[in-house]
């Protein structure tokens, strides 16, 4: 067989096997339909790679004009796919002017004033604006991770192949007037060389992200409670940890509040376990609210919540308790009679020293069942200073507005 055959397959081949995995990861992954747009732009460019070969029985010329408008969708929809991923806005304009302005050139010296040599600097020109138009989008995003560094150096080199390896073998080979011994050429050879491998190294770490895309989705999945939507005891414990660290190295306070709902096991027995839910998903949205972006809120156990504020002490983190207290016991919740009063109980502690996790969940889950203990619906602080000064010491105070 032609060895000037088998090469020629080679990218086609490739192109169609990497649009056929890229099609099978977004049929497992509708949500992202840059998957779909990347399955688009390799079968494209192997449509481009095929009719370059096989002329259609339209003539050359225009086999040779379709071959390049699959090989501009292909690079429009890369481009796109590869933008949309890092989460950057589509320059629509930008691709639209540089895959335009290559195409309008080659039919030019198409139909208009034939010209091999300037059809190929047109495209590959083209191309190249393409290519560094992505890694000026990547450019913001490439610090953030190992893929995205690494598409923005792939970005750069595509640019550079198209740019100077085009002109480089143009200068050395002299001036394609025809087809003839076209696909035997340096230019050709390079061409096909360069793309395969440039192509499957742009496919593979983009598999990687969207393996990175997997194991993220499937690690807040395993983090996160379905019901309130708050992290769960895993999340928040992991989450909390990290959140002493930067607390404990930027010197900030940190406190920790516990809320339990109150009576709930007789909400449940009376309103059903559905509207218990619902009880459970309107106090986690209040509790998640009132955390804001810095605190760490979570779910921990069936009807128990905690927070982790940053930048509050005792009294801060008191005042946040006695807020929700209040609002929640004076509000009602979807579902439930008119006048059903549902509350919930509150212990609160503050951070001494660097110490960890465990120390402050106790200490507030002591304060906590002292609020129990006192009627419910009520906020209890602990005002233990060291866990090794004064072991046994829990004292509570009254709540600044009683329940
Ligand atoms: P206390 O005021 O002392 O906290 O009393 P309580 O009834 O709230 O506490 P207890 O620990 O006796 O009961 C907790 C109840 O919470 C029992 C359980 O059925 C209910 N529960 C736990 N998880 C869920 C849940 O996901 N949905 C619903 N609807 N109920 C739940
Ligand atoms: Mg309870
Ligand atoms: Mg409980």
């Amino acid at each position: 067989m032609d060895t000037g055959l088998l090469v020629a397959l080679l990218n086609p081949t490739i192109a169609l096997a990497l649009g056929a995995v890229f099609l099978v990861l977004w049929f497992y992954q509708r949500h992202r339909p840059y998957l779909a747009v990347l399955a688009a732009s390799y079968s494209l460019s192997a449509a481009g790679f095929l009719l370059q070969y096989f002329t259609l029985p339209v003539g050359m010329a225009p086999t040779k004009l379709l071959s390049n408008t699959c090989f501009t969708f292909a690079a429009c929809c890369l481009c796109s796919a590869i933008v949309a991923r890092y989460g950057r806005r589509v320059p629509y304009v930008g691709i639209g002017v540089l895959a335009g302005g290559g195409l309008t050139a080659f039919c030019w010296f198409l139909f208009v004033q034939p010209d091999l040599t300037w059809r190929i600097l047109a495209m590959n020109f083209g191309f190249g604006g393409l290519s560094l138009l992505v890694a000026a989008e990547l450019r913001p995003v490439r610090g953030r991770g190992p893929t995205e560094m690494i598409l923005f150096v792939l970005s750069l080199l595509s640019g550079l192949n198209f740019f100077v390896r085009t002109l480089a073998v143009i200068v050395a080979h002299g001036p394609f007037t025809s087809y003839d011994g076209f696909y035997a050429s340096s230019y050709w050879t390079t061409a096909l060389l360069s793309h395969a491998l440039l192509s499957l190294l742009i496919a593979l770490c983009l598999f990687c992200a969207a393996a990175l895309d997997v194991m993220k989705a499937l690690k807040a999945e395993a983090y996160t409670d379905p019901l309130s939507g708050l992290l769960n005891r895993r999340g928040f414990e992991e989450r909390a940890r990290l959140l002493l660290l930067h607390c404990a190295t930027a010197k900030m306070p940190v406190a920790l509040v516990l809320a339990d709902l109150d009576h709930f096991k007789a909400l449940n027995d009376l309103h059903g376990h559905a509207a218990g839910d619902r009880v459970i998903a309107d106090f986690a949205a209040k509790l998640l609210s009132a955390a804001g972006t810095g605190g760490v809120a979570g779910r921990i156990g069936g009807e128990e919540f905690a927070v982790l504020l940053p930048l509050s002490d005792l009294g801060a983190a008191r005042l946040f308790a006695e807020a929700i207290r209040t609002l929640y016991s004076a509000g009602s919740v979807d579902g439930l009679p008119p006048g059903t009063r549902v509350t919930a109980s509150f212990g609160v502690t503050a951070r001494t020293g660097d110490e960890g996790l465990e120390p402050l969940m106790r200490r507030a889950d002591e304060a906590l069942y002292k609020a129990k203990g006192n009627g419910r619906d009520s906020v209890r602080l602990s005002y233990e200073r060291s866990a090794y000064e004064q072991p046994e010491s829990v004292s509570v105070v009254e709540p600044l507005k009683a329940g």
